[in-house]
């Protein structure tokens, strides 16, 4: 009989691979990789140390958000709506400026607990420029899988963190040894230069050099809207992603996030130097950055995953909504309702989030793949009559209706709650906190 650590069984399973659905079985883990999966008369007998009940509902890959601010956006959620892109950047900068390390961590506590419970099992954090280390304190407490993008800019509104960005730049090699692959390889970092609007030509080169050195990812938002666009074309003379090409920036391990304002050389451009997108319909929307050709980037091959960006924006940490929104709003720009289907959604928001965050061991369930596993109840009034698993998820779920969260083989949400962590007094204390920042903030 074959030994396992942890069962998921009786459920609809969407692999989200060519294998397609297996109406009723079960995953089995090992460790922290997937060792099974399938119908229970073709997995044969096994026994777990742990089991989790799946009958009656969904089992898939965890959701990867691929591009993603928590601990900082946390504390400006809610606080700045109805707000021009560049002026809004100005607002959370005064608030950025008084952040501390305890406030930090408990915001990034928050929003680690949001997504674990909303089945986010990895996530692509882009830090805009402030201490890292109380989020790996919270990754802890909460284990998500998490790539964490050092912020870098050194002109503009943020020109104040330009000393410590080349500081820590030429100190790389420390971080790399101290955090890259930590955590049991759920952690890993990389290289966030901040905009194209806010980063030098010799700051982006050096994270280049960086990246090359230490093999490491580089996550940047891009082309996002048409004051970026104004502002490259008057200070380079090119659109903002042929200055990236310029400077040697296009290359496979680059996550562009946002993408709204591409031309079709531009898309080209990506396309030729597989260029990964993090697409975030909703915060585009919302700070009306443009809605992204999704169509002329997924025709170009390019790889586009879905991510919610961060809660100052979007303003939650759901991509339910991200993947509903999104469907609807390509589909209607377009007026074409066969544009993005459900499976192609669930899809963006799983298999290709995880290739867009370079995690190909993440988004699909299969056997060796890394167990980053949900389970979603479509037993609700919402889902009903549930003809379609994909429809429904796509379309009715929510985020509270994922029951169980597996991330790297360990159960980190079960029956709707979260391990190690009182969220109660969670909320209590962070709620304090963000008051006394706002106040000493003087917004
Ligand atoms: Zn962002």
């Amino acid at each position: 009989m074959r030994d396992v650590d942890l069962a998921i069984t009786g459920g609809e399973i969407l692999t989200m691979t060519d294998a397609g659905t297996v109406p009723q079985g079960t995953v089995l883990i090992s460790g922290q990789r997937i060792v099974a999966l399938g119908s229970d008369a073709e997995l044969g007998p096994y026994q777990a140390r742990q089991t989790l009940d799946a009958r009656d509902q969904v089992i898939m890959p965890g959701f990867s958000n691929c591009h993603t601010h928590i601990g900082s956006n946390v504390l400006l959620r809610g606080l700045n709506e109805d707000a021009q892109l560049f002026e809004w950047l100005q607002y959370m900068w005064q608030l950025k400026e008084n952040f501390d390390h305890e406030t930090l961590r408990l915001a990034s506590l928050a929003g680690l607990a949001e997504m674990a419970l909303a089945g986010i099992t990895s996530f692509n954090e882009h830090f805009d420029a402030y201490a890292v280390t109380p989020e790996i304190k919270a990754l802890g407490t909460i284990p998500l899988r998490a790539t964490l993008g050092y912020g870098f800019a050194d002109v503009g509104l943020y020109a104040s963190v330009g000393p410590w960005s080349y500081e820590a730049l030429d100190n790389f090699a420390l971080i790399v040894d101290e955090h890259h692959n930590g955590m049991n390889g759920r952690l890993r970092v990389a290289l966030s230069p901040h905009a194209t609007y806010s980063c030098t030509e010799h700051l982006w080169r050096r994270c280049a050099e960086v990246a090359g050195e230490h093999g490491l990812t580089i996550h940047t938002h891009l082309s996002e809207g048409e004051q970026e666009h104004r502002f490259v074309a008057e200070h380079q003379g090119s659109t903002p992603t042929e200055w990236l090409h310029h400077m040697g920036l296009l290359a496979p391990n680059l996550t562009a996030a946002h993408c709204t304002t591409l031309t079709d050389g531009d898309i080209a451009l990506m396309a030729e130097h597989q260029v990964k997108v993090a697409h975030c319909p909703i915060s585009n929307a919302k700070l009306c950055s443009g809605i992204m050709p999704v169509r002329k980037l997924r025709e170009a091959g390019v790889t586009v995953g879905l991510a919610t960006d961060g809660p100052a924006s979007h303003n939650t940490l759901d991509m339910f909504q991200e993947m509903k929104f999104g469907a609807i709003t390509h589909k209607n720009h377009h007026l074409d309702p066969e544009l993005l289907t459900v499976n192609e959604m669930l899809a963006m928001a799983t298999r290709d989030a995880a290739l867009a965050m370079h995690l190909p061991e993440c988004g699909t369930l299969a056997v060796g793949q890394l167990a980053d596993v949900i389970v979603v109840d479509l037993n609700k009034l919402h889902c009903a009559p549930r003809y379609d698993a994909a429809a429904a998820l796509v379309y009715s779920s929510r985020a509270d209706d994922v029951v169980h969260t597996v991330v790297d083989g360990q159960v980190v949400v079960e029956n709707g709650r979260l391990r190690n962590i009182d969220l109660f007094s969670l909320l209590g204390e962070l709620r304090e906190r963000a008051g006394a920042l706002r106040q000493r903030s003087g917004v």
